[in-house]
């Protein structure tokens, strides 16, 4: 059985089992599996069984939500009062923030169980997660494997059952690829629909938090329980509030197949994708073949943005004020490069200097600015392309999981992985990635869905169909908590 919310809360709510008893069942099978995969980072234990009380007197008290007294977890980069949270850096060790981020203080408040913070890239900048400073996630689908990233720690937990569902955090794919890596759902919203308030910047513009689940109707179930617009975060919207309603109707819809996101994708992806889309054909969807030009630019357009954004967003790490300080220095400014230089990894330097390089005087105009104006170009082609669709299929990466060590050797190769992913965030608009298969070796495939921006909802609904339907294969994983 597969451990989803709907399916947990519903025991809980039956009283066939309690959040306390479920908790502990999620805690023992994390110390017994987590050191074989590395998906936790930090455990909250204490934490959780706190939750899990006050979820048990909710739901005694008959005032539970569907996600209360369910055991999750959060990326390391989403802040929690009091907990580490360290980005998975040297420069944020030890490092307790003094304010929850408004997600979790959202889930909190419906009584959900923290289990702990998973494993991510450093700063989330990756594909892998294997620059994380405890050391890279394995893929529980096959260990020799990445996780896929820069959420690859919460995939890896969801996937093998070590948590029911987790929040990740999206700027250039980061949900969505680990999502497909590990055969799970992963949803990143529209940018503003969810508060970014007490996520850990990266691309400001871009970066974006979301579930990563078990299943469509989980990710809807958690989007609904975190989204809407927050004081504490100035580029919040407000989104249609209530439940999302998932019907899976797909009659008339059209379907986009865009060249430009399926040139150069390996066979067997292509094959899956193709399959599911006939599916959806069946259901009486149109598919419509379209061409985005723009897109052949996605690629530089999101690495100068992302890095130029990073470079700005990683100075306020100087030793004074947050983690890692360097211990032999002399004056401030050689604390301040001593604490930098040890605290950061190679990948986040190599990100700092080609942001603050477009950035600079006499660049600017050359690098940056025409990325700005680019980007312009491609939200706009991407616009006209929806007033000929209602959502974009394709596949959520061109590759299934690379080996380990893989992305050291081949680092061209692992960024330009990322070449369906971005256009989502350039634009902004909501995608979702769910399981459509598996290729020769055994490994999941992710189908991307992406949709209008603000057409959260009908992203989730669109994704529904295959779900409700059966359209695609269950990634079953043999261990953690089934029930
Ligand atoms: N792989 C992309 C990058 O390294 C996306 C990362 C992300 O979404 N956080 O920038």
């Amino acid at each position: 059985m597969k451990s989803t919310i709907l399916h947990l809360s519903k025991m809980l709510q039956s009283g066939e089992i309690t959040s306390v008893q479920l908790t502990e069942q999620y805690i023992s099978a994390i110390e017994k599996e987590n050191p074989a995969i590395n998906a936790y980072v930090n455990y909250t234990f204490d934490q959780a069984r706190a939750n899990a009380i006050e979820a048990d007197k909710l739901i005694k008290e008959g005032r539970a939500t569907a996600l209360t007294g369910i055991p999750f977890t959060l990326k390391d980069n989403i802040a929690t009062d009091g907990m580490l949270t360290t980005c998975c850096s040297k420069i944020l060790q030890g490092f307790k923030p003094y304010y929850d981020a408004t997600v979790w203080s959202k889930l909190k408040a419906q009584g959900a169980v923290l289990l702990g913070k998973t494993n991510m890239d450093e700063f989330a900048m990756g594909s892998t997660s294997e620059t994380s400073v405890y050391g890279a996630p394995l893929n529980p689908i096959d260990k020799t494997r990445v996780t896929g990233g820069s959420s690859g720690g919460v995939a890896a937990a969801v996937c093998a059952n070590l948590a029911a569902y987790g929040l990740g955090s999206d700027t250039g794919g980061s949900i969505r690829q680990p999502a497909s890596f590990c055969g799970i759902v992963g949803f990143k919203p529209s940018y503003g629909a969810v508060s970014r308030y007490g996520l850990i910047a990266y691309g400001s513009s871009l970066d974006q938090i979301g579930p990563m689940t078990r299943s469509v109707t989980d990710a809807a179930i958690i989007f609904d329980a975190i989204k809407g617009e927050d004081k504490k975060d100035g580029t919040s919207v407000a989104t249609p509030s209530g439940e999302t309603k998932l019907i899976g109707d797909v009659k008339g819809l059209k379907i986009g197949v865009v060249e430009e996101l399926t040139d150069g994708v390996n066979p067997e992806i292509l094959q899956a994708v193709n399959g599911v889309i006939e599916a959806y054909q069946k259901a009486g969807a149109q598919v419509v073949k379209l061409s985005v030009p723009a897109l052949k630019l996605a690629l530089p357009v999101y690495y100068i943005i992302a890095c130029a954004e990073a470079s700005s967003n990683l100075g306020r790490y100087d030793g004074i004020r947050y983690g890692y300080r360097a211990s032999n220095y002399s004056g401030l400014d050689d604390m301040v490069t001593k604490t930098r230089s040890e605290g950061f990894g190679k990948e986040v330097k190599k990100r700092i200097m080609l942001g603050t390089y477009v950035l600079s005087s006499g660049y600017f105009d050359a690098y940056y600015k025409k990325a700005c104006v680019l980007r312009g170009e491609v939200e706009k082609q991407i616009k006209e392309c929806f007033e000929k669709c209602d959502f974009i299929f394709a596949p959520t990466v061109p590759q299934t999981a690379f080996p380990l060590g893989y992305s050291g050797g081949n680092a061209t190769e692992t960024y330009l992985s990322d070449v369906c992913t971005v256009p989502v965030n350039i634009a902004g608009l909501p995608a979702i990635s769910i399981p459509c298969g598996k290729d020769k070796n055994g490994l999941p495939i992710g189908l991307q869905i992406i949709g209008r921006k603000y057409d959260d909802e009908r992203v989730l609904n669109a994704a529904y169909f295959a779900e409700k339907y059966g359209v695609c294969e269950d990634i079953q994983f043999d261990g953690g908590v089934k029930l």
